[in-house]
C-alpha cells in the first residue's frame, strides 16, 4: 500500500477547495505518519480515546476532526482535541458540547449531522428536528459551539442513483438552512459527505469536506467493526 500515492492520486481527483479528511481510524501511528509525510494534515477519528493516543505521537500541526458517534461523556475528554465534530446529532449532545466549551473557555466548531440514508442504523438529525431545535430558546442560549455546516451518510449500496439524490437533499437542507438560520454567520459554508466509494457524486453534488479511509490506507480489516 503505497499511502503518499493514493494521496497524490486522489488530489488530482477532487477540486482544489474541497477538503480531504484521512480517515485513519483503526491505521497505526506508522501509517498516519507516511500520510503526514505526503502532505496529509486533517485526519479523522470515530473513538475519543483513539484520538487523544495519535494525537500525542503526531506532530502539532494535524488537524484532528471527530467523524463518528459521540457520546455525551466523551464529550469533556476530547473537545480540548478536536478541530471539528462532524457527527452533532442531537441537541442534547450539542448542548453539553456547549457546556464543556464553556467549562474550559473554548469555542468547538460542529456540523450537524442528517440522516439521509435508507439505513436506520445512520444516525442524524431529520429536517424537521434540526429546525425545531434551531428555532427553540435553548438552542439560541449556546455561545460556545460555531456551528459551520452539514454532515451526511448516504446508504451503502451501488445504487448511485439513489447516492447521488442523498447527496442533492443533503446540498439542499445545507442551502435551506444557511438561508434561514445562518446567514449572518460567515462560518457556515461546510458540507460534509463524500467516502471512498462515493465521494466523486459527492464532489459533483456540492461536498467541502470529503471523509477518506480505504482509498488512502486501503482496507480496513474485516473482523474490525470500524
Ligand atoms: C470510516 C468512515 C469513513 C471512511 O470510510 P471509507 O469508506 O473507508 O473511505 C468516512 N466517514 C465516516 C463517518 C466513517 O466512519
Amino acid at each position: 500500500m503505497d499511502i503518499a500515492q493514493n494521496i497524490r492520486n486522489l488530489k488530482e481527483l477532487v477540486p482544489e477547495h474541497v477538503k480531504i479528511v484521512a480517515v485513519s481510524k483503526t491505521r497505526t501511528v506508522d501509517e498516519i505518519i507516511s500520510a503526514y509525510q505526503a502532505g496529509q494534515k486533517i485526519f479523522g477519528e470515530n473513538r475519543v480515546q483513539e484520538l487523544i493516543s495519535k494525537k500525542d505521537q503526531l506532530p502539532a500541526d494535524v488537524e484532528w476532526h471527530l467523524v463518528g458517534h459521540l457520546q455525551t461523556n466523551k464529550v469533556k475528554t476530547l473537545i480540548p482535541h478536536v478541530k471539528l465534530i462532524h457527527s452533532v446529532d442531537s441537541f442534547k449532545l450539542l448542548a453539553i458540547i456547549d457546556k464543556e466549551a464553556v467549562k474550559a473557555g473554548i469555542t468547538i466548531n460542529c456540523l450537524l449531522q442528517f440522516h439521509i440514508a435508507r439505513e436506520e442504523t445512520k444516525s442524524g438529525f431529520d429536517f424537521a428536528g434540526a429546525e425545531q431545535m434551531l428555532n427553540s430558546d435553548e438552542f439560541r442560549s449556546l455561545n460556545n459551539v460555531n456551528i459551520c455546516g452539514v454532515m451526511g451518510m448516504a446508504t451503502f449500496t451501488c445504487n448511485m442513483n439513489m447516492v447521488r439524490n442523498e447527496f442533492k437533499t443533503l446540498r439542499k437542507y445545507f442551502n435551506i438552512l444557511r438561508d434561514s438560520y445562518f446567514s449572518n454567520n460567515p462560518f457556515f459554508t461546510e458540507i460534509s459527505m463524500g467516502m471512498s466509494g462515493d465521494f466523486r457524486i459527492a464532489v459533483e453534488e456540492g461536498s467541502t469536506i470529503i471523509r477518506i479511509g480505504t482509498l488512502i490506507f486501503g482496507e480496513r480489516n474485516q473482523n474490525d467493526k470500524n
